[in-house]
């Protein structure tokens, strides 16, 4: 199995995307003879690791977390949706910050997940030699940025 799993519907992604990543699967509405491919199925995989580190980290904060309080119902809610949604959180969160701060208008493209799989996309060896976490943080400052 190629990773990521391409999942087509008629709903996901909203209207301007082509592709979306949640953990292992990416949402496309195009037609289902259309598949991932080279630079794309690259730039996605990368959102595929950044992902699934993201959820690690949410695991090691928020299990600790649900344990002190006793496995209580809005314990476990918590870790399961943080794990399950890290990446979209950490997204979220940094293209508010990237909407804040200037450059003004290219907030999606400045948040240091998209900075990385843009950059590295056309290099199909990017994944092998990419530090964890360290990938993904090192291209938060925005004069890496290369497309705009
Ligand atoms: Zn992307």
């Amino acid at each position: 199995m190629r990773f990521p799993i391409e999942v087509h519907n008629k709903f996901i992604p909203v209207s301007g995307f082509s592709w979306m990543t949640w953990l292992v699967f990416c949402f496309t509405r195009k037609p289902k003879d259309v598949h991932l491919e080279g630079t794309t199925r690259r730039h996605e995989l990368v959102h595929v690791v950044q992902q699934g580190e993201l959820s690690v980290l949410f695991t090691v904060i928020l299990l600790p977390i649900a344990i002190h309080f006793s496995f209580a119902w809005w314990a476990w809610t918590l870790v399961i949706l943080g794990i399950l949604f890290a990446g979209w959180i950490c997204y979220g969160i940094s293209n508010a910050i990237e909407f804040f701060c200037p450059p003004f208008g290219k907030s999606y493209y400045y948040t240091c997940w998209e900075t990385e799989a843009y950059n590295h996309e056309d290099d199909p060896g990017y994944l092998r030699r990419r530090i964890p976490i360290w990938g993904s943080l090192k291209h938060i400052p925005n004069r890496l940025v290369r497309h705009k």
